[in-house]
């Protein structure tokens, strides 16, 4: 890791003044309280946090680390994940700095770190209908491919007709069909392979009428405005659908809700959020995790799984 950090002292040090250098998109910290970057608002300090701006950046800064044999995640939004109070020891690398975003005729590609929520206003602002379900999913474009992010009936696998990743083992680009995403509930190819970062998407959207459109997302968010804990810091539903059941409403009926450990609580609100009433750690919230798991079996004689992803 020393290494690594001196590499990234030299590169600042040695800053020219040529703004298409490289060495000027990656922004850094080091030592960075990982509850700064999710939405649950826990996890211990990453050893580096950086933020690439460019997709040469991103093959830049993880060919150091695989040359230093230095351990590296990606975080998108940070809206699905359970960081560990211990941190990191090694680099966080945010996708939140490529987020750019282009629409010509009914296709929108965008770059990984673009928000799900703001790429669906601009598609309805396109009259462009498809996305309305994403509006409200508080994740990056590439976390909503890596998760097959879903609401209201609409999934990502409806949408996406291609995305390109990034292949940190050689440095390579690839792209992949639709069909290649091997979508399903909550997965995509993504999940096993965890070398490769998604870099950009194609969306294809049919042509609609803006005014429909609007309507629907707003009766979206209105429901998620009603029924969702918004006011807390979460990780939204913690668990995967059972098929045929509602885990929340199995949560509820096991009498649940309220329930805490620490400062992790399942919420009143929605008995399928875990939500952080103030100072909860990853301890906490595994433990209460733990806890609904044992009590949904005994009860319902089902083990529940959980959507919520638990890194490093
Ligand atoms: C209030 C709330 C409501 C929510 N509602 C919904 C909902 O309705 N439907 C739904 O599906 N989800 C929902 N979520 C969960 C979450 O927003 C989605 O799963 C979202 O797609 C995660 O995107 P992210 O960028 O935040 O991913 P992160 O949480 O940052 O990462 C999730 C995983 O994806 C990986 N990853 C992220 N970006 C990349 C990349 N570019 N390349 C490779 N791997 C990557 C990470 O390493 C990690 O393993 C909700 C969350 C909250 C807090």
């Amino acid at each position: 890791m020393t290494t690594l950090l001196q590499w990234m002292e030299e590169l600042e040090q040695k800053k020219t003044e040529d703004p298409s250098d490289l060495r000027f998109q990656i922004e850094w910290r080091k030592n960075e309280p990982m509850s700064r970057h999710t939405t649950f608002r826990i996890g211990g300090s990453a050893v580096l946090y950086a933020v690439c701006k460019s997709v040469d950046a991103l093959a830049m800064l993880t060919e150091e680390c695989r040359k230093r044999e230095i351990p590296w995640l990606i975080l998108g939004n940070g809206s699905n994940v359970l960081f560990s109070d211990e941190g990191f020891e090694g680099v966080v690398i945010s996708t939140t700095g490529l987020d750019h975003v282009t629409i010509k005729e009914h296709t929108v590609t965008v770059e990984a770190g673009a928000n799900l929520t703001a790429v669906s206003k601009l598609a309805r602002d396109a009259s462009l209908t498809g996305m309305e379900f994403a509006h409200g999913i508080p994740g990056s474009c590439g976390g909503a491919v890596f998760m097959n992010a879903g609401a209201y009936d609409g999934e990502m696998k409806n949408i996406v007709t291609e995305s390109t990743y990034l292949d940190t083992a050689d440095g390579t680009l690839h792209t992949l069909s639709a069909e290649e995403h091997c979508f399903g509930y909550r997965e995509s190819i993504y999940r096993s392979h965890p070398d490769w970062i998604i870099v950009s998407a194609k969306l294809t959207l049919s042509p609609g009428i803006k005014d429909e459109i609007t309507a629907r997302m707003d009766d979206f968010m209105n429901r998620r405005v009603s029924k969702q804990p918004l006011e807390y810091p979460s990780a939204g539903s913690v668990f995967k659908r059972y098929p045929g059941r509602y885990t929340a409403q199995m949560i509820d009926e096991a009498g649940l809700k309220g329930a805490s450990v620490g400062g992790a609580q399942v919420s009143e609100k929605h008995a399928g959020f875990i939500i952080n009433t103030g100072g909860a750690t990853c301890a906490d919230v595994t433990e209460l995790i733990r806890q609904i798991k044992e009590k949904i079996h005994e009860q319902f004689g089902i083990h529940i799984e959980c959507e919520l992803i638990r890194i490093p």
